[in-house]
């Protein structure tokens, strides 16, 4: 396909997404150069995750989760296959420990038929054991298919092979009827995946990048044997996050986490970071307000949480018993860029804007990094139609 051929086009981030965009770009025919205020790839989502590549059993049919999700799973199994880069089917078990979340791994059960997700089974309590031998529970979805990988090593290995000027961020974008600059360079076609930096870029819209911190513990050596791939709770459908799991990750590192809280500066990977005019924008967004007075409970508990590490070991001996105290030890955190709109509503499905010669990644939460070669494809057709912006 030469969709783009001959097009010089920027991409502004290295970040598994905008590599991924890249990288497809190239491989039309594109003259493309990322660009990144980082002195390395990876340095934000893509290098502070859970390292799941998910099969796709959470999301609405007919969604692009859904849809891209699957697609980029088989995508990013093929890429690593074939540049022998760390992939394992490790499986995962979505556990409820009550009767009242039996309800919710039917509709997971359910929304992984509809997806197309194989290998899907529902078990009992002595079934679930079987799968993981310390965890228990009434019940589990078992998705075999559930793998683990090393993102930040798929971004290298991308990395490698195209133009990527590291340590040069991009103020501000501005088009012009026959270009558009990003800083100091000019191109036919902007695609902007800036993760926790798009509102920066994208000016004024209907939704606003809100940071929620996940922060994460991993288990003492002695414990990691409890664990053999993934233990995830049953999730609560208002929210987008998964709540707080167990992974086996491609290192054998076992977390224990995310949680969510909202950070208190784009960048906030403690409580230490504190940035006031970032905190200020993020108060002064409407949205921000809303969900606060709806999520307020939850918000509570989270926080509660990021206080009290014994908090975590609860939620993990919800469905590992066997862990006790002095088995989960602090880890690096993540933040995730999370949309919300005016209206206080937390953006679920991805989310891309079109603005004259410029594409924008508004929203790409989990699983994000999973569909990264999917999204890539979906960015690169919609950069063809921006082919003759009116
Ligand atoms: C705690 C946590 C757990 C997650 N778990 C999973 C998981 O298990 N599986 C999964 O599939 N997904 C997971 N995700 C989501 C996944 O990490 C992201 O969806 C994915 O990494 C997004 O990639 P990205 O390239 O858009 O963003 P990023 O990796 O954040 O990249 C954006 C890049 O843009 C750069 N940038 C920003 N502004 C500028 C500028 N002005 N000029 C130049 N460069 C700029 C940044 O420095 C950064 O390198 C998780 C995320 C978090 C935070």
């Amino acid at each position: 396909m030469c969709d783009n051929q001959g097009m010089k086009i920027g991409v502004v981030g290295a970040g598994i997404l905008g590599l991924a965009v890249a990288r497809e770009l190239t491989s039309r025919g594109a003259e493309v150069t990322v660009l990144e205020k980082e002195d390395r790839v990876a340095a934000h989502q893509t290098g502070h995750n859970s390292g799941v590549v998910h099969a796709g059993i959470y999301y609405r049919p007919g969604s692009l989760k859904a849809r891209l999700c699957r697609e980029g799973m088989a995508l990013l199994r093929e890429y690593c296959q074939e540049h022998r880069l760390p992939y394992d089917e490790v499986g995962k078990l979505v556990v409820a420990s009550t009767k009242a979340e039996r309800a919710g791994l039917r509709t997971l059960a359910d929304r992984a038929r509809a997806n197309g997700v194989p290998g899907v089974t529902e078990l009992d309590a002595l079934g679930l054991r079987d799968v993981e031998p310390h965890a228990v529970g009434v019940g589990a979805v078992h998705s075999p298919h559930t793998a683990v990988a090393d993102f930040p090593a798929v971004a290298r290995h991308l990395a490698a092979n195209l133009d990527v000027r590291l340590s040069h961020p991009v103020p501000a974008i501005h088009e012009s009827a026959t270009s558009v600059a990003a800083g100091d360079l000019r191109f036919d076609r902007l695609v902007v995946c800036a993760g926790l930096g798009t509102d920066a870029l994208a000016g004024e819209g209907d939704v606003r990048i809100v940071p929620f911190r996940g922060e994460y513990f991993r288990l003492v050596p002695q414990a990691k044997g409890l664990v053999r791939g993934l233990i995830y709770p049953v999730p609560d459908p208002r929210l987008p996050f998964l709540g707080v799991h167990l992974t086996r990750r491609i290192d054998g590192e076992v977390l224990v986490g995310p949680n969510a809280v909202m950070a208190l500066a784009l960048e906030g990977y403690s409580w230490r970071d504190v940035r006031p005019g970032e905190l200020a924008r993020i108060l002064a967004w409407p949205g921000t307000r809303k969900m606060a007075r709806r999520h307020w409970l939850t918000g509570l508990r989270e926080l509660n949480g990021s206080l009290r590490p014994s908090v975590f070991l609860r939620a993990a001996r919800r469905y590992v018993p066997a862990l006790a105290e002095g088995d989960l030890v602090r880890a690096a955190s993540g933040v995730r860029a999370q949309a919300v709109g005016r209206d206080g509503a937390l953006l679920d499905d991805f989310a891309i804007d079109r603005h004259g010669r410029v594409l924008i990644v508004r929203n790409a939460p989990s699983p994000a990094a999973t569909s990264s070669f999917a999204i890539a494809r979906h960015v690169a057709d919609l950069t063809v139609a921006l082919s003759d912006p009116s």
